[in-house]
Order: C-alpha cells, then structure tokens, then sequence
C-alpha cells in the first residue's frame, strides 16, 4: 500500500469515526453517556491503528450487549476478557468462513516490511499483517495450561516453565500479575475475523474495504500472535495495566525469562499495533536480551539478524 493509499485510507478512517461520534453525540442526552461515548471513540480510534487483542469485535459486542446505549459506538469499552469473547464466539457460526482466509494481505506486503524467510527458529518465529502462520502449524502446536491464570488458558508448552517462573518472581516482587489471554486457535480467530468482516458489509462496506477495515480491530487468522502460543495478556489486557509495578516489574526482568515486550510505544509502523503495556511475547533469553537493551521490535531483531 502507498503513502497516499495509507494516507487515503487514514482519511476514510477518521470521517467514519466522526459520522459514528456525530450520530452518539445526537442520540445521548446524559453526561454519563457521553462520558461513555468519548472512551469508546478513544478506543476506536486505538482499534483503527491495530490492535492485536481482539478484546470485543464489533459483531460480537452486537448480539451480547442488545439493550444499553453504548451499543451505538462502532467499538466500545473493550474490558470483556478474551476468553468470554472466545466462549461466545465458539458457538457462534459466521456463515462465510470459507471465504479465502489470506485475502487482503498481500496488498500490505509491499516490501518496506519484513518478510521472514522459511525456516526461522520456533522461538523468532515472526507472526504479523505482513508474516502469517499457516494453519496446520498453529493447530500442531503441543500446548500446556497456565495455572497462574485467570481463565485457565494455555501456551506452547515450551514456554509454559519460563512464564511461571515469571509470573511467580513478578509477584515476589510485588507485583499484581496473573496471565489472562493467551493462544487462541486458528478457527477461532478465522471465526472472528469473518464475523467482524460480516458486521462491516452490513454497515455498507465494500467487500474490501470491509476485510480491511475488520483486520484493524480482529487480526486475520495466522496473523494474530496469540496463534503462536507465544503471547500472553495480563491482567485486564488494556491500558490500566501501564504504570503498575508489575508493568515496570516486568520492563526490567522479562528478558531474563526470556520475553519481551512485544508492541512498544513509537513503533506502530514497524509492528502494526499500537501500544501495548499489557502484551509480551517469548523469543528467548538471547533476543529478549538484545531486544529490551536496545529498545527494539522483534521485526526488527528478525531483520537485523537476517532470521
Ligand atoms: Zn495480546
């Protein structure tokens, strides 16, 4: 995609967000409604920069919140944790789920990203709008629960012994941390993906532009890290848990255990999400060290290091 088609796209973005903040603005007449309303706006517009939670897709929100006035916001308070979200999903069914699952993203692939060549190590393994991991890896992955989690929810289990150790040092040290979102299976990302595709052509969106639109707020599936088994969210995966002392905690020592912090603040363009204190990803002890030293992306290790 070029400058002008990003900057085209970002315009388009920006007059549906003032239509949708114009149509909120006119139907509540409650100062705690409005209140409601400028979060949600906030939040959408942290949604049209990526975001690679997923925390409540538009279509979803829709049929689970039917009666309240925050039902109008194309993507409001963002609080449900993930697992739910999966819950509700999970029975849900799409009816068009086999559409083709990667299209769209070639048209992003443009070059001034980094493309992964094959056979990266597991742990470097590199998962994003321009990297996607395909299907059958995601499903063979060998998996373990993680206790010292809310939901119960689980990682590759080459991992599972060094977030432990994490979480468990973390909180030694006074931090209040538990794991909250972790791997996600591929059909459930796809499921989500093409719901929330689904929710955008209803609002009048063309075909594309609706795939693209969905892929700022669901990742397509395979390109969201929570495929991996790699990734986990803590606490309430979002913006509260920036500043605490398990944030900072986790700033100094989560190299040591191999992981990083995986979208940094001022590196959106490079990763393609925005930032998130609440998101880290294993890559080992070695990476995680470089990468924390030095203030840098994964995609950018990936690229320094020609793997
Ligand atoms: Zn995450």
């Amino acid at each position: 995609m070029s400058v002008s088609d990003k900057e085209r796209a970002r315009r388009r973005r920006e007059s549906r967000r003032r239509a949708h903040r114009g149509d909120i603005i006119a139907a509540v007449v409650l100062i705690v409604v409005v209140a409601i309303a400028v979060i949600g706006a906030s939040v959408a517009i942290a949604h049209a920069n990526g975001n690679e939670e997923d925390p409540m897709p538009s279509a979803t929100k829709r049929t689970t919140t039917t009666t309240t006035t925050t039902t109008t916001l194309p993507s409001s308070t963002t609080t449900t944790s993930p697992s739910s979200t999966t819950t509700t999903t999970t029975t849900a069914t799409t009816g068009n789920s086999s559409s083709s699952t990667t299209a769209g993203t070639t048209a992003q692939n443009t070059g001034s990203h980094y493309v992964q060549p094959a056979g990266a190590a597991w742990n470097l393994l590199l998962v994003n709008d321009w990297n996607t991991m395909p299907q059958a890896s995601v499903d063979a992955l060998k998996l373990k629960v993680i206790n010292q989690s809310a939901v119960n929810g689980s990682v590759d289990e080459r991992i599972a012994d060094p977030l432990n150790k994490m979480i468990s040092a973390c909180r030694k040290a006074g931090g209040n941390i538990w794991a909250q979102s972790m791997y996600r299976p591929y059909e459930i990302q796809k499921s989500l993906y093409w719901k929330e595709v689904d929710y955008w052509k209803g609002q009048g969106l063309a075909q594309a532009e609706a795939e693209d639109k969905a892929a700022t707020i669901v990742k397509r599936p395979g390109q969201s890290e929570h495929n991996t088994g790699l990734a986990v969210d803590f606490n309430n995966c979002d913006e509260s848990f920036t500043g605490t002392t398990a944030y900072n905690w986790l700033l100094e020592h989560c190299h040591e255990y191999g992981f990083i912090l995986r979208f940094p603040q001022g590196k959106e363009d490079v990763t393609g999400v925005v930032f998130e204190s609440w998101h880290y990803r294993y890559v080992g002890v070695e990476a995680a060290t470089e990468i924390m030293r030095d203030g840098i992306t994964l995609e950018e290790y990936c690229q320094r290091h020609g793997v």
